[in-house]
């Protein structure tokens, strides 16, 4: 295993970062580390220009006005668009992830997303918070997802974009599918820190970044994990 160091940016954690979200950072630095490939945490505030030259780039969740701001910012920064034809890896959460698509609600306003991916979002008639589990995309191959979200956006996909997962419990995107994936960015309705409790999407994740296949990532100790994912499909079917 390379023993190079793998660049990790947490974009605007002074804006999004309502769930705990640096737990995902911590997930993916711990494991690379735990690979032999040491692992750098840039943490970029929204007064600072976000380095066009990294390997992972994380945006996490936030309420609708530092949402906007977030939005307005990557916009005029222009590093996102620039990694995303680099073909970097991104993986945002909720508001950070509304922000990747063409437009957004905040406040009662339609925003301008940064286009990345297909997809637009609107608001619900209610608000989604819970559990949010269920299978993920076959051509992932991941285990299934489990989370919870809390967010009044609904996200409509173009066919650019393949949902992450079907929804069993809860809503993501629509009551029917959840997340978006496209090339090496994937955004997703599982709030916080959602690698803590699915570590084989924080290795896809890992595997973009270096180059490799996920299969050939040493194993890690993940039973802390598996359990949880037992006890949450327990008590969820148990209802
Ligand atoms: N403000 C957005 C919404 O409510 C995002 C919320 C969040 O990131 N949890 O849809």
């Amino acid at each position: 295993m390379s023993t190079s160091l793998l660049r990790l940016v947490w974009i605007y954690p002074d804006l999004l970062s309502t769930y705990g979200d640096r737990g995902n950072l911590l997930i993916l630095a711990h494991r690379a580390e735990a690979r032999g490939i040491l692992a750098e945490q840039i943490l970029v505030r929204s007064d600072q220009a976000i380095p066009h030259e990294a390997d992972v780039y994380l945006i996490g969740g936030g309420e609708d006005g530092p949402q906007a701001l977030a939005a307005e910012k990557l916009i005029a920064d222009r590093a996102l668009a620039d990694t995303h034809e680099k073909g970097k890896t991104v993986f945002a959460v909720c508001a950070g992830y509304q922000l990747l698509g063409e437009s957004f609600i905040a406040s009662g306003e339609r925003c301008r997303g940064l286009g990345l991916l297909d997809m637009a979002s609107d608001r619900g008639e209610s608000r989604a918070v819970g559990e949010l589990s269920g299978p993920v995309a076959p051509a992932l191959n991941l285990p299934v997802l489990t989370g919870f979200e809390n967010h009044g956006g609904r996200t409509h996909l173009g066919p650019g974009v393949t949902p992450l997962a079907q929804v069993e419990h809860g809503i993501g995107n629509n009551g029917s599918h959840e997340g978006a994936w496209q090339d090496k960015i994937i955004g997703t309705y599982l709030h916080g820190p959602a690698l803590a409790r699915n570590p084989e999407l924080a290795d896809q994740l890992l595997a973009w970044a270096i180059g490799v296949d996920r299969a050939s990532l040493p194993p890690l100790d993940d039973q802390w994990a598996e359990s949880l994912r037992r006890e949450r499909f327990n008590a969820l079917a148990s209802r």
